[in-house]
């Protein structure tokens, strides 16, 4: 699995999804470029979130705020104060680390030799297999799951009491070993603060410490009321943001997975006081399906509850996805009670509430969020569809991208380059480029071009031919089944427009 995922990386990088940010000065930890397909499936993923949240919803309507905000926001919302990570530094390598990763990833191993005793056991038995029983009885299963159970219990209680000093001890009693060295050689364990501060104006006239912000949705609540009042917006509604968030992440070799620079997809949903926890259900549910519509298997996707709620919250759920690398968080949802509004009624001292007819009264609202990052996605997507497959003769690496994502939609052919065929094809990618993204191709046999277009995920290629001149048919080929059929140009349009929407 870790060996698949090395190609995907090494697949974005000689196909134009993604390269290593200022590669030819040997590149800049944790940032990265997206390439010409890349931008492509980054732009449709976007796009799939926002027509499904924005046009889909009556209720819910955009905004684009801008990445500087003035830095008492940053005040108000807690991240000055606590948006921080625990880190620790091994001494021997000089390597630093999330205390609470190392503790993750500890966990993660022993709950790896749970179901590699259980895999075992399931080939062993067959169908006779009960899991349950098996889980109750099984003296190793039992020992490693109440080893598990411990950890994950006091891991839990350190984070919750924000004691540094027992994150250090849990990392020594579990004898966690630096990755890169080998040793113990742990140092104690420190708060480390995420965000990125720059200045603003000129020194002369004294410059303002700015923040690059961590997250889009302080943008959204300090324009709650804007929206409200000129959209005349009614509880329940929402106000949905796409735009990049900073992060000063301590990472190594995750690729798009953590990054330092990247962009975010959320939306912030103001309800009524004492209904919060009905629409957190609500939108779990809604937001599990989008997952679920661009159809990568259920069995992938699972729900995570938080080990530890954070300030704000009193209630909050990850969307994992199985990765190469196990399961990992693409979207939180959050209940975020009425913190973030009342903070900013503290800190500006300007009324932020919400007069309901309904009740006759004016309240807080309450915000139910779901956070999910664009590049993570991109990262769930690409994995998912990456494919290698044995053939017949030979082998190809095809990426299965859902139609509605994939970067280039239609492939038109010529069979060779003359007889007028590549006239013909650019004719009908003339008709159809308005509607879908098109790519002429006339270099190398059809086979390669074939191979080409399946690596890039392509889902429709069509070969224009001899008889085209003759009586404007083409041959359609189908990048997952292979198949290839003969239809008319004129039904070109019906049947990709049929695959490509939502
Ligand atoms: P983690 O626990 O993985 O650090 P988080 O819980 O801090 O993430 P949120 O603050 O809830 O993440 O952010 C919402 C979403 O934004 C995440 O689900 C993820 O998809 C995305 N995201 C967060 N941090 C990063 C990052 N450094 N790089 C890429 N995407 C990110």
């Amino acid at each position: 699995q870790e060996d698949i995922f090395k190609k995907l990386v090494a697949h974005c990088k000689e196909y134009g999804y993604v390269f290593q940010s200022s590669e030819v000065y040997d590149g800049l930890s944790a940032v990265y470029d997206y390439g010409q397909y890349g931008v492509e499936l980054k732009n449709n993923i976007k796009k799939y979130w926002w027509d499904s949240m924005v046009l889909l919803h009556e209720n819910v309507v955009g905004l684009d705020s801008a990445i500087f905000m003035h830095p008492t926001i940053w005040k108000a919302s807690g991240h000055v104060d606590a948006f921080n990570d625990p880190l620790i530094d091994n001494k021997d390598s000089k390597k630093r680390y999330r205390a609470d990763v190392l503790i993750e990833e500890q966990l993660a191993k022993i709950e790896e030799k749970i179901n590699k005793e259980i895999g075992k056991a399931q080939k062993r038995f067959g169908d006779a297999f009960d899991e349950q029983q098996f889980r109750e009885t099984n003296p190793r299963v039992l020992a490693n799951q109440k080893k598990y159970e411990e950890l994950h219990t006091r891991f839990a209680k350190a984070l919750n009491d924000n004691d540094l000093q027992e994150l250090k001890q849990i990392i020594v009693d579990q004898e966690i070993a630096c990755p890169v060295s080998g040793t113990r050689n742990w140092t104690d364990v420190r708060q480390f603060n995420l965000m990125f501060a720059t200045e603003m104006g000129s020194t002369s006239d004294g410059a303002m410490k700015v923040f690059l912000r961590p997250e889009t949705a302080q943008g959204i609540f300090v324009n709650y009321l804007n929206v409200q009042k000129s959209g005349r917006m009614k509880i329940p509604f929402g106000i949905a943001q796409i735009g990049k968030a900073f992060r000063n992440e301590i990472v190594a070799r995750q690729f798009i997975f953590r990054m330092r620079e990247f962009e975010q997809m959320e939306m912030q949903f103001f309800v009524r006081p004492g209904t919060e926890l009905d629409w957190f259900e609500k939108w779990k549910s809604i937001r599990m399906k989008w997952h679920q519509a661009l159809g990568f298997g259920e069995e992938n996707y699972r729900f995570h509850e938080h080990e530890k709620l954070a300030h704000y919250a009193n209630a909050a759920v990850d969307v994992e996805y199985k990765f190469p690398f196990g399961f990992k968080e693409v979207e939180g949802i959050h209940s975020r009670t009425d913190f973030d509004l009342s903070q900013h009624e503290k800190y500006s001292g300007r009324k932020i509430r919400y007069f309901d007819p309904e009740l006759n009264e004016s309240y807080v609202p309450f915000v139910v969020e779901t956070s999910i990052g664009v590049d993570r996605m991109f990262l769930q997507v690409i994995s998912a569809a990456y494919c290698e497959e044995e053939l017949e003769k030979d082998s190809r690496v095809v990426l299965k991208l859902p139609p509605v994502l994939a970067p280039v939609k239609l492939a038109v052919m010529p069979l060779v380059k003359k007889d007028g065929l590549p006239e013909k094809a650019r004719e009908i990618i003339d008709k159809l480029k308005f509607d879908f993204n098109c790519q002429y191709d006339e270099k190398d046999s059809i086979g390669k071009r074939y191979r080409r277009q399946d690596a890039i995920g392509t889902p429709f290629c069509v070969t224009v031919d001899h008889q085209t001149t003759q009586d404007n048919t083409v041959t359609i080929r189908y990048r997952d089944s292979m198949e290839q059929e003969r239809v008319a140009i004129t039904e070109l349009g019906k049947i990709i427009g049929g695959k490509v929407s939502m």
